[in-house]
């Protein structure tokens, strides 16, 4: 097949959806690469490299009207006026962006959104939300310690000692767990908190101490069980409790990273603007839900803020800050889809039942095929 990978649009992405290693994969197994001329550059990654591995360079009308589109992000109209009716495309499309895929759907694509794979063992090497989410958890930390005026582990120095930083982690999914290993490797002292009772063994086999807001209602056992490994918006009383415990648990702190999120909903507030006035000053929280609202309302997209002596850090996109290995992970994450959907001929089929693709699958002969 005609396989593409354009350049990325979206002001500030740096990733890019194949790598030299992954084009090479391609080309040996007999597709013909087309890749965007500088497409990976902003990742660290050189046309001669991609040439070397097997694929031509193109422009970007070419790379998008090939039979398959590797993307990192969903198309822009401009993208897509390039694209072929009846092409393949794959990507993290926003899967619950209703009028986002319409507008794929509108182009005639067959359209694949990865975020949408179930969490099950089989789809985990090609599980993108993991393989960002992990990258952007260690990347939140390493920002905080970019903003914090201390240093993280405890120090014993002729001077004096200097006492380890606290760090609250809210939310222990995949970026909140690797938060959670990245801080304690830098000597941290680290608690968190989750909606979720498995979270709490992740936790403290990673040195956490977990945050405990009992459940007091079968209702609020049964909601905090989750559906499909992912958290539900949780009962107003439980949030109130664990509102209470986190206030207190961040007025302790000296950094606070955020990852708490709910697919397909706003990211829930834990942090109210109270909270907030009564850290300390030099505190640092990173709000890793910033592009979803925020668990914090005083976090800004794309910004740094500071509040009173607290820094709120809402930078987006925190895997586009680790390009190159961002990208790394994605482009096999993309390659080991494509196993799915490429038979031994080399062809684009669609397998007739495979709860992977039919998760993924968003649209097909003009047709949204997912309700967001
Ligand atoms: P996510 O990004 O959707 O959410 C991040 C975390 O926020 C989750 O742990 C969630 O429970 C938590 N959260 C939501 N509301 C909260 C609240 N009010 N207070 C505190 N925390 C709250 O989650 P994710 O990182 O994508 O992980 C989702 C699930 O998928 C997890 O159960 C994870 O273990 C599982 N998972 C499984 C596989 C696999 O088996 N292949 C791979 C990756 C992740």
């Amino acid at each position: 097949m005609q396989v593409g990978i354009p350049r990325e649009t979206l002001p500030g992405e740096t990733r890019v959806a194949a790598t030299p290693e992954t084009v090479k994969k391609l080309a040996q197994a007999g597709h013909q690469v087309q890749i965007e001329r500088s497409a990976g550059l902003a990742a660290r990654y050189r046309d001669s490299d991609y040439e070397q591995a097997g694929a031509t360079l193109v422009d970007a009308a070419q790379a998008l009207g090939s039979e398959l589109v590797l993307k990192v992000r969903r198309p822009a109209p401009a993208e897509l006026a390039h694209m072929k009716a009846g092409g393949v495309l794959l990507g993290m499309l926003d899967p619950f962006d209703a009028d986002g895929l319409k507008t794929l759907a509108e182009a005639g694509l067959t359209a694949f959104a990865l975020e949408a794979a179930p969490r099950t063992t089989r789809a985990q090497s090609l599980d993108v939300l993991s393989s960002q989410a992990n990258l952007a958890g260690y990347k939140a930390v390493l920002l905080a310690t970019q903003y914090y005026g201390r240093i993280f582990p405890m120090m014993m120095t002729a001077a004096g000692t200097l006492k380890a930083a606290r760090v609250v982690v809210l939310g222990a999914g995949v970026a909140g767990l690797q938060a959670i290993a990245t801080a304690r490797r830098l000597g941290a002292v680290v608690e968190a908190s989750d909606v979720r009772p498995a979270a709490r063994e992740q936790v403290e086999s990673l040195g956490g101490k977990f945050i405990d807001v009992p459940y007091e209602t079968d209702e609020e056992r049964e909601i905090a069980q989750g559906v499909g490994g992912y958290a539900r918006p949780m009962p107003a009383a439980w949030m109130a409790r664990q509102a209470a415990l986190v206030a207190e648990r961040c007025k302790q702190a000296d950094i606070v990273i955020t990852t708490a999120l709910i697919p397909g909903r706003p990211a829930p507030v834990l942090i109210q603007p109270d909270t907030v006035a009564a850290m300390r000053p030099g505190s640092v929280i990173v709000d890793l839900a910033v592009e979803r609202g925020g668990n914090c309302p005083l976090s800004v997209a794309g910004e740094v803020v500071d509040h009173d002596g607290v820094t709120l850090v809402g930078l987006s996109n925190l895997p586009a800050l680790l390009a190159t290995d961002a990208s790394a992970l994605y482009a096999r994450n993309l390659l080991d889809f494509l196993k799915l959907v490429i038979d031994a001929e080399g062809r684009f089929a669609l397998p007739a039942d495979d709860d992977i693709i039919k998760a993924c699958l968003v649209c097909q002969d003009g047709k949204v095929l997912r309700s967001a």
